[in-house]
């Protein structure tokens, strides 16, 4: 009989992270998922930043949606101050696209 104990390596542990990760998680959905869940998700994908990308801000950042889709596309989602993110959300949007048309 062995004995001892099953140790897991972090190769191991590396290998079961990847096989649950993303589509391939039990829980996966896709998506259709909640708004707060989503914003997790993306913010758990795209690195926080130390400054404000717009304005160089050093001032506590907010994950802003940039096309208006709710997506796990991260091209959709970017890290901006409160104040940019304002004022980001104010901008007119194109009405075909989503996307936030540019005003001189
Ligand atoms: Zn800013």
């Amino acid at each position: 009989m062995t004995q001892g104990h099953y140790v897991r390596t972090a190769e191991i542990k590396e290998k079961y992270r990847q096989a649950k990760l993303g589509s391939k998680h039990p829980l996966w959905k896709s998506d259709d998922v909640s708004y707060v869940q989503l914003h997790k998700w993306v913010r758990s994908r795209i690195p926080l930043p130390i400054i404000c990308p717009k304005c160089c801000n050093p001032n506590k950042l907010q994950l802003a949606n940039i096309t208006g889709k709710y997506t796990r596309d991260l091209d959709n989602w970017q890290y901006m101050c409160r104040r940019c993110h304002f004022h980001f959300d104010k901008q007119p949007r194109n009405p075909t696209n989503g996307k936030f048309e540019v005003i001189d």
